[in-house]
Formats: structure tokens, C-alpha cells, sequence
């Protein structure tokens, strides 16, 4: 069968990126719930000691009252919420944080770098309301880990989709057995070719990184690549004898990796 090599996206993709009018979640470890709108998706990781969000969808404040709804339905206390972590800059997932500031008074993780890119170079400079509108309480490094409870994220540096953009691995359990799951921070390859290349190395870096730590769950932050809405759609109805669909195995972590290089290819 001819399968697609890379996802289509299109000018309609980058605009339903605002569509605040539906929502999806769904409980796809013991301890991780994804919660989607149509194109971008943020994570949120429990441990013993509370809650940490990862990525924070639009800066809407549907788009935080949707997480927090999902929080609640699966069951867990959004008063627990401790910490936002952001992959990067880009206003799809810097999204909605300030309320998570305000409300629940979380601390903030993003690279210096990309704290500077997010205020000189909004995603959106024509629209004010897209703009920088929380400050980051911790700035990440390349070595660094996150740590709450029984929760360790370890973080890699992988500029090229931004020019601090950050990648991170954390330990998630399926039925009580531990997987290492893998979020390739900014999906798509920037336009210019120097930062293509960037891109690229980082790609090999993180895929090192993923590989050195057993990583055998892909996770991405944007629907298209990864068939996101039918996997959470699945996840909803898994029954209990049919397998985690997030759970790849090293080899289809791999395999999964691929695309990246695909969607590269053509800009350089
Ligand atoms: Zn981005």
C-alpha cells in the first residue's frame, strides 16, 4: 500500500490552530492525559507530588478551561497543577500559560533563549493578543531534568524549529509498567536552510538521547503528525485487551523519528 511519507499542511492546518470550538482528551497512560484541539495538543504528567503541564495549546482561555475540564473528568485535582513546561517559543504552545500563572500559580520552564525569541518575535507580530504575556520562572538547559515526585523529565536542546527549542523524555507507566516516552519539541523544519541543518543535528542528538534511554513511546505536540485525533479517539475506546497505540517499541520510535528527516528534505 502507498502510504503518505509526511503529513499534509496546509494554510488551512496553521488556521485551525485558533479553532477554540472543540476539544478532545483522553487518558493514554496511567499517568498522562492528552488534551487536543484540531491541530496542537499539550500533555499533562502526574506524579506523587501533583501535576505537570506540557505545552499549553492557544492563548485562549477555552483552551485552559478545556485542560483543566479534562483534568477533572479523568479524575484528577487541578488544584495540584504545579508546573508548565513549554517545548518552545511559538504561541501554539506557550498558548494559554498565563492562566495557569494566575490560577494555580505554576512555575514556568522554557530556555532563555526561546523566552527572549517568544517577546522579539511573536508568531503573530500583527496581533497584540498573541504576544509574550507571562514570564518564565526557570530557564532549561540542554542536561538538565525537571523533577516533582516520582517524576523526572530530562531535557535536550534541539534548536532548529526555534532557536532554543526544547525536547523532552519522561517515564510514563501503562498498567503499572514503566515506558520512557519521547516529545520531539518543534515539529516542523524551519525555512532557512543553515537552521535546517541545525534541525537535523539536533534530530540525531535527540534520537541518541531517546535511544541511550529506552524511549519506546512517541508523543508529538501537533495532530497532524501522528494521526492525533484518531489515536486519542482510539485511546477513548481502547478496550482492555487491545494494545496502547502510543506504545512503538524502540524500532517504531525510530521509524516514527523518520518523518522529521522526510519533512526536512525538501528544504534543503
Ligand atoms: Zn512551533
Amino acid at each position: 500500500m502507498n502510504r503518505l511519507k509526511k503529513p499534509m499542511i496546509t494554510v488551512e492546518t496553521i488556521k485551525a490552530m485558533e479553532d477554540m470550538s472543540f476539544f478532545i482528551h483522553a487518558l493514554i497512560f496511567d499517568d498522562l492525559l492528552i488534551v487536543a484541539q484540531r491541530e496542537t495538543n499539550c500533555f499533562v504528567l502526574k506524579s506523587k507530588e501533583g501535576l505537570i503541564v506540557i505545552d499549553a495549546i492557544w492563548p485562549a482561555k477555552k483552551a485552559f478551561e478545556a485542560i483543566v475540564h479534562a483534568i477533572k473528568e479523568v479524575g484528577w485535582n487541578p488544584d495540584t497543577i504545579k508546573k508548565l513546561v513549554l517545548t518552545h517559543g511559538h504561541v501554539d504552545h506557550t498558548g494559554c500559560g498565563r492562566w495557569f500563572v494566575d490560577q494555580y500559580h505554576v512555575e514556568t520552564y522554557l530556555s532563555q533563549v526561546d523566552d527572549i525569541f517568544w517577546k522579539e518575535h511573536p508568531t503573530k507580530p500583527d496581533r497584540p493578543e498573541t504576544w509574550k504575556d507571562y514570564s518564565i520562572s526557570h530557564y532549561l538547559k540542554d542536561g538538565h531534568s525537571i523533577t516533582l515526585g516520582d517524576k523526572t523529565i530530562y531535557v535536550y536542546a534541539t534548536p532548529g524549529h526555534t532557536p532554543g527549542c526544547m525536547s523532552y523524555i519522561f517515564p510514563v507507566k501503562e498498567n503499572g509498567e514503566k515506558h520512557m516516552a519521547a516529545l520531539w519539541g518543534g515539529v516542523t523544519p524551519p525555512w532557512e536552510k543553515t537552521a535546517v541543518k541545525q534541525y537535523l543535528k539536533s534530530l540525531d542528538y535527540f534520537m541518541a538521547g531517546a535511544i541511550e534511554k529506552n524511549v519506546d513511546v512517541a508523543l508529538s505536540n501537533h495532530t497532524a503528525m501522528d494521526n492525533g485525533l484518531e489515536r486519542i479517539q482510539y485511546s477513548q475506546k481502547r478496550l482492555a485487551y487491545m494494545p496502547n497505540i502510543y506504545i512503538l517499541g524502540s524500532e517504531g520510535f525510530k521509524k516514527y523519528c523518520e518523518v522529521f528527516r522526510t519533512m526536512s528534505l525538501d528544504k534543503l
